[in-house]
């Protein structure tokens, strides 16, 4: 097994510093990954959040571990603002719309599935919801409570904040103390339950035009956001698990808050390795929703936007995205996705070439094996797809070298060459080919019109059994054939 050769670091939030990754069980991870809150649109920022982890569960798979990769859907809980107030942000978008919560839940969990799905995401090992798991949920509160640390007003329950601080760290992740929360949140304006502004809602009485409600021993009401991350991370991956991830803004409140209930708990940290992925900006701002400075994947597909100046592929995007590490912030501009077009583009032309090339006696001018275990290096570094991004364009530089001639390569390097070059562009990075895929498209239907062409000339002859032979024939493959005013058009299922 390759992971037993290489050694990823990982950097870890909690401890500020990279360190080993050592898996729990041996050869398997278990990772969990915050999902989106389906009330809109993804948009272009939740993409790279998301693609930061399908590139870690794609080198992880890569390198022969088991994972499992659990990345949630919410779609209860999540209020307005994080200080748990505001409406439920689903029924707050069923009441505009005059749908029910669950039609958005519907719409915006396909529109997710296939947005990530176009830019060729591997799915999730478990895609569990809040609302799937409203009794784990409870049953968490239940232990808070016994545990003294949550207390119920008026039909809520909250989690005391003050009293966990007491015996442990409530912001030990973000790097926060209790000193300094105290100093920074607003006081109470007597309208809320809470008794101190920190403490957070671990289950909310409904008001009584609020639809998403679930009975409890509380009240008729409905889970805190954090809750839902904590009941479904520990209902598959177990009370203490590898990786647990999610976009940089969700360190605080939302992971803090995670690590708080499942130590009142469970009485132990329940995440070995807290990875952060850094924000997607535009206009020097975070691309988000709510203050309209955002893009959609749609828009960059066609082009219809603005900010851009044409269309791109989704591989282009993803390959644009891919080009900065997953830590860093990366600035959205029209002038940075060209120029990673043109790289992509490059990319590709080389793997496309390398089919062709003939191998020699020996290889000269490059290192194959030192370079394989540099593109290794690379990810085995906190997964630093920049760099191994860089090390794929001097292989790119040694193909076209042995193409012109001016370099040559063995027999065994070249078959190195290929693995490694394939293994790392299509399962690692998850970037496709799409100029080779239209171009088989456009194969194939240049094939059919041929034989469209051949059945006509039978028809004419009055050749029927040859006629029939060839459309059903294409029929048995998927491709039917349709006679109509116009001449044959054919469809593929
Ligand atoms: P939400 O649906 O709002 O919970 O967000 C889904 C995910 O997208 C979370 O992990 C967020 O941290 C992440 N996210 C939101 N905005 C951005 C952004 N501008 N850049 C990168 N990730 C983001
Ligand atoms: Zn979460």
């Amino acid at each position: 097994m390759l992971y037993k050769e290489q050694q990823i670091k990982i950097y870890n939030s909690l401890s500020g510093k990279k360190e080993d990754f050592k898996p729990i069980n041996e050869g398997h991870v278990g990772m969990y990954v915050c999902g989106p809150t389906v009330y809109s649109n993804v948009h272009l920022g939740n993409v790279r959040t998301f693609m930061s982890f399908d590139m870690i569960f794609r080198y992880f798979k890569h390198l022969g571990y088991k994972v499992r990769y659990v990345r949630n859907i919410t779609d209860a809980g999540h209020l307005e603002n994080d200080a748990d107030e505001g409406e439920d942000r689903i029924a707050k978008k069923a009441r505009i719309e005059q749908i029910e919560p669950m039609e958005v839940v519907q719409m915006y969990t396909v529109d997710f599935h296939t947005i990530l799905d176009t830019f060729n995401f591997l799915p999730p090992s478990i895609e569990p919801t809040a609302t799937g798991h409203i009794i784990e949920q409870i049953e968490i509160i239940k232990e808070i409570l016994d545990k003294g640390l949550a207390y119920e007003v008026n039909g809520s329950v909250y989690f005391d904040v003050l009293k966990y601080n007491e015996s442990h760290h409530y912001g030990k992740l973000s790097g926060r103390n209790i000193e300094d929360l105290i100093h920074n949140t607003r006081v109470l304006d007597g309208q809320s339950d809470k008794r101190n502004p920190q403490d957070f809602a671990l289950w909310k009485k409904a008001e009584p035009q609020h639809i998403m409600r679930w009975p409890s021993p509380w009240s008729d009401g409905f889970p805190g956001w954090h809750l839902e991350c904590t009941a479904m991370s520990t209902k598959y991956l177990g009370e203490q698990f590898d990786i647990h991830g999610g976009g940089m803004d969700l360190k605080f409140p939302h992971h803090e808050c995670e690590i708080a209930q499942a130590e009142a708990c469970n009485g132990q940290s329940p995440v070995n390795y807290w990875m952060h992925a850094n924000m997607l900006i535009m206009n020097g701002k975070k691309m988000a929703k709510s203050t309209g400075n955002y893009i959609l994947p749609n828009e960059i597909f066609s082009g219809d936007n603005p900010h851009i100046t044409k269309a791109y592929s989704p591989s282009v995007a993803r390959f644009f995205m891919l080009q900065a590490n997953y830590r860093s912030i990366l600035d959205f501009t029209n002038a940075g996705l060209l120029a990673s077009e043109k790289g992509h583009n490059k990319l590709m032309e080389a793997v496309a070439n390398m089919e062709q090339l003939q191998p020699s006696a020996e290889t000269t001018e490059f290192d194959v094996d030192a370079w394989k275990q540099k593109c290794y290096d690379a990810m085995n570094d906190d997964f630093n797809s920049p760099t191994l991004i860089a090390e794929l364009f001097a292989a790119v530089k040694f193909i076209n070298q042995i193409k012109d001639g001016k370099a040559s390569v063995s027999e065994n390097d070249f078959k190195a060459l290929q693995e490694t070059m394939n293994a790392f562009v299509f399962d690692v990075l998850g970037l496709e080919n799409e100029t080779a895929q239209a171009e088989s498209g456009d194969k194939l239907a240049e094939t059919v019109e041929i034989l469209i062409q051949l059945r006509a000339e039978a028809r004419a002859n009055k050749d029927f059994t040859l006629s029939d032979k060839i459309r059903d024939e294409l029929a048995a493959v998927g491709i039917q054939l349709k006679d109509g005013k116009e001449g044959t058009t054919f469809s593929t299922n």
